[in-house]
């Protein structure tokens, strides 16, 4: 466990030498009092890593594990709103990386639940060895996650349903290959809204690999401009990102009101100035 930690703030600090990268350990895990988003849709995360409780009298799905160590906070977030982690039926995945996946086993551990990836990250969660293909292999490839038991392969569009609740995935490849994103329609007080659950869209780099082309990953820069199309394309009221801080969620949550239509188009925007300053530095040489 401890090798794990030193691992992650390595990788942390490799991440936050980049030019507007955000990684940091410490937020990562900093503490957040769960709260209600819209409807049935709760924030289970931490400070700084996002996870979402969709809930139903036919059970619940989760949205995300943070990291290993902010599995038993989740866990307690679940609790304090006064729901069992026992009932939870489905755990959804963004993407393959430790700070959105690492959780996940332990999670899954504590409620049975079945863990959904996409293709391309499914793999990952149940070996728990990172892609060698992706993006940030190489500052990775020292940090296994714990493997994930009771997983599944969502297809792109296929639509999770439990009860009442319909959560669509949305293949969103790019930062990793396996990304995904979810969207699902909530009613509170009368008021029908898109939810989006957004996974990263920033072409963060390790081991010298290239968007402009790369053998080990030669659709990325394809995948991410695809993926960052889709994200802008979304029907959205209410965003919710992998990074909670990168779609603004906390100036909304001050505002008291989450209801941004423009936060897919925002969050899109970033990712694509994102890339932009990525390629700039690789046709640099940098
Ligand atoms: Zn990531």
């Amino acid at each position: 466990m401890k090798t794990r930690i030193i691992h992650a703030a390595l990788l942390a600090g490799a991440l936050s030498s980049l030019p507007g990268a955000h990684a940091d350990p410490d937020a990562w895990t900093a503490p957040q009092e769960p709260f209600k988003v819209h409807g049935n849709t709760w924030y289970v995360g931490t400070h700084g890593l996002s996870a979402l409780l969709v809930t139903s009298p036919a059970g619940h799905i989760l949205i995300d594990g943070a990291t290993a160590a902010a599995a038993p906070q989740i866990l307690r977030h679940i609790r304090q709103l006064g729901f069992k982690p026992e009932d939870i039926r489905y755990i959804l995945t963004s993407h393959e990386h430790f700070d959105h996946a690492g959780g996940v086993a332990a999670l899954q551990r504590a409620s049975g639940a079945v863990v959904l990836g996409s293709a391309k990250s499914e793999p990952v969660l149940r070996s728990g060895l990172p892609d060698k293909g992706d993006p940030q292999y190489a500052g990775l490839v020292d940090s296994p996650m714990t493997p994930v038991a009771n997983t599944r392969v969502v297809r792109d569009g296929e639509v999770v349903t439990l009860g009442p609740l319909a959560l669509t995935a949305h293949y969103t490849p790019g930062h990793t290959q396996g990304g995904v994103s979810w969207t699902w329609r909530e009613t509170d007080h009368g008021r029908t809204v898109a939810m989006v659950y957004a996974d990263s869209l920033t072409a963060v780099t390790a081991g010298g690999f290239r968007y402009s082309g790369d053998a080990r990953y030669p659709g990325a820069r394809a995948d991410i401009e695809k993926s960052i199309a889709t994200v802008a394309g979304l029907p959205c009221d209410v965003l919710v990102s992998a990074h909670p801080e990168a779609s603004g969620l906390w100036e909304r949550k001050a505002r008291g009101d989450f209801i941004d239509g423009n936060g897919c188009k925002a969050y899109a925007d970033k990712g694509r100035a994102w890339l932009q300053r990525t390629l700039a530095e690789e046709a640099k040489g940098g």
